[in-house]
């Protein structure tokens, strides 16, 4: 009993600190996307692809949960502002965390704030940042179990992309066993099945995500 009361406190805490975030990212129009899968599902690959394709026509930061810079100096490369969050050998992100690294981006000039976080498929999900929208990243190479597996992660999604579909041929992956262990928690979730090598299914992503900038724009312009 009082080991879940320290628990709940945590969670509040964490929450007030989100809450705060998510006034401030709102105030500067910012729309922000906490990214989330296991290690190896494509976080970084599906972020790079994203901004190669959007940062013509949006400002684009990220912050990479981490504790070493490769992903970081990837993303560099293509030439847009990013920041690690140093999350200290945690398995996730929290919203102190994320708070704590906005300084070092330049916020007010930006459009869309991409976080990857952790990998990690189960505690990601209990922690609010002050993000906007929940990108999980399942892959075809890790089984069509998942959904069954970490319940609370795909239920929190708000897009769900299935990456690696060009292995589906070699990997018995069932797709309608998979989509229907989401649908059943997430009913109706925005789902883009996607290959980061061939670029198929990008497109879908990509128009869904233009469409979220652009609301978020159009509501702080209002
Ligand atoms: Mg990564
Ligand atoms: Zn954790």
């Amino acid at each position: 009993m009082p080991e879940i009361k320290v628990v709940e406190n945590i969670l509040d805490a964490n929450d007030q600190i989100a809450a705060r975030t998510r006034q401030q990212l709102d105030a500067l129009g910012v729309v922000a996307l906490n990214i989330m899968a296991s290690p190896g599902g494509g976080k970084t690959s599906v972020i790079m692809q994203t901004i190669s394709a959007l940062k013509d026509e949006a400002r684009i930061g990220v912050m990479e949960g981490d504790v070493v810079m490769i992903d970081v100096e990837k993303v560099a490369a293509l030439g847009v502002p990013v920041t690690l969050v140093n999350t200290g050998g945690n398995c996730h992100l929290d919203a102190n965390m994320v708070s704590s690294a906005l300084p070092s981006l330049p916020m007010d000039a930006l459009d869309l704030l991409i976080i990857e976080n952790v990998g990690n498929l189960i505690c990601p999900a209990a922690f609010q940042l002050g993000h906007h929208v929940n990108v999980v990243i399942a892959s075809v190479p890790e089984g069509d179990d998942k959904p069954y597996k970490y319940p609370a992660m795909f239920r929190g999604a708000d897009v769900l992309l299935l990456n690696k579909i060009d292995l589906m041929d070699y990997i018995d992956f069932r797709l309608d066993y998979f989509r229907h262990g989401v649908e059943v928690l997430n009913p109706g979730v925005a789902f883009f099945p996607v290959s980061c090598k061939t670029g198929e299914g990008f497109d879908a992503w990509l128009d869904w995500l233009r469409a979220r900038v652009a609301q978020r724009s159009a509501t702080n312009e209002a």
